[in-house]
């Protein structure tokens, strides 16, 4: 059972927010614990001059005995700031700041995906990857079953709710579109949002992102999904398969392409990207997700995870190529294998190391 709260967002925290900060800011660190969830913690820091950049950040700390990430006798674990966003919760001047984990014998904790993702980014910059993650979640109600469902019941068989518009075809729009501003707001480089085909399902994209960001730019907009879930009283699931039956799962669509995929000709490049995914099937569907089995049926417009496939405008494989990329010769693909819970620094990185080699 989680915990309860009677009054969600009082709208009397406007006056507070608005008081002046005698030339402080508050600086929420923000970042990902054993169980692939966002956490936080603020603390004060002085205004400045120049924006707050990484560099400028001061290193902390949090108890990592208290989010599996660390053992009681040696709990310190280190935050190091690695990006830096506008905060759409307080406003500016205040900062929402992403950090790494690290252990404190100077070693990545064991969590963090980021580091070893990063350096592979840095290897392969000259090609330019571009990504863009399709993130899919269900919002749930008191009963942990998708919000809106009927009470011991299931809603009409899919069909009106993709996409769907009106009362008894979509729920929270208006959290989906709070999530959307405070993304813009940060600058988080979201290119849309759509109702998904499961009652209760939505979907967003980020992208495209050059390398690294994409990571943790879709990280920092799950804790703003979670965070504007809270102030609403609605909790969010990013599990692939919420409901079991008749009902889609959800995933983490990532799209990708390099600088030669994308000029002309690039269909060529893109073709030998897919031939050398394939012998790393296995090594891929590790990194894509808990229970992704679930999911990966190859129905409800998903390929086996058995079997890697690909096709032209094909919904029911691991790859597909978007038809106006193959009638244009060039553009990027779609890797649909990823699950919703995925961690992004980790399908970014074996998608590089799949296609161009381990550094
Ligand atoms: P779908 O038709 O699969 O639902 P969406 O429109 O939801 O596709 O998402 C497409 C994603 O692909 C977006 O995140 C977009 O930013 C990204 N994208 C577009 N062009 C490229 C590209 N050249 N390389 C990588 N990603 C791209
Ligand atoms: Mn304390
Ligand atoms: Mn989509
Ligand atoms: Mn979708
Ligand atoms: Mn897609």
């Amino acid at each position: 059972m989680a915990v309860n709260q009677t009054s969600t967002s009082p709208s009397e925290i406007q006056k507070y927010l608005q008081l002046d900060q005698k030339n402080k800011i508050m600086a929420e660190y923000v970042w990902i614990d054993a169980g692939g969830e966002t956490r936080s913690k603020s603390r004060t820091l002085d205004a400045k001059d120049v924006e707050y950049t990484p560099d400028n950040l001061p290193v902390w700390n949090f108890d990592g005995s208290s989010t599996g990430q660390a053992a009681g006798h040696d709990s310190d674990v280190y935050l190091r700031p690695c990006a830096v966003y506008p905060d759409p919760f307080r406003g500016s001047p205040n900062i929402i700041v992403l950090s790494e984990c690290w252990n404190s014998d100077g070693t990545p904790n064991k969590y963090n995906f980021r580091h070893e993702c990063a350096k592979v980014m840095e290897a392969n910059a000259e090609r330019e990857p571009w990504f863009g993650l399709e993130q899919e979640y269900t919002f749930l109600g008191q009963d942990d079953r998708p919000y809106g469902w009927p009470v011991g019941g299931y809603p009409a068989p899919q069909g009106p709710y993709y996409c769907g518009v009106g009362a008894g075809k979509v729920v929270l729009r208006h959290v989906v579109d709070a999530h959307y501003k405070a993304c813009l707001y940060a600058g988080i480089n979201i290119s849309g949002t759509n109702a998904e085909v499961l009652p209760g399902q939505w979907e967003f994209q980020v992208g495209p992102c050059v390398g690294i960001s994409m990571g943790d730019e879709l990280w920092i907009s799950r804790f703003f999904l979670a965070r504007i879930a809270e102030e609403f009283g609605i909790k969010v699931t990013l599990h692939p398969k919420p409901i079991q039956g008749p009902w889609n799962g959800s995933g983490l669509h990532s799209n990708f392409s390099t600088k030669d995929m994308r000029a002309e000709g690039g269909m060529k490049y893109i073709e030998e990207a897919i031939k050398a995914l394939e012998p790393h099937h296995t090594e891929c569907i590790k990194e894509y997700g808990e229970d992704n089995e679930l999911r990966l049926t190859g129905e409800y417009e998903t390929g086996s995870i058995e079997k890697f496939s690909w096709g032209v405008a094909n919904r029911g494989t691991s790859i597909r190529v978007p038809r106006e990329t193959a009638a244009r010769g060039c553009g990027y693909f779609e890797d649909r294998r990823p699950a919703s819970n995925a961690d992004p620094y980790r399908i970014t990185k074996v998608l590089m190391t799949s296609i161009f080699g381990k550094i």
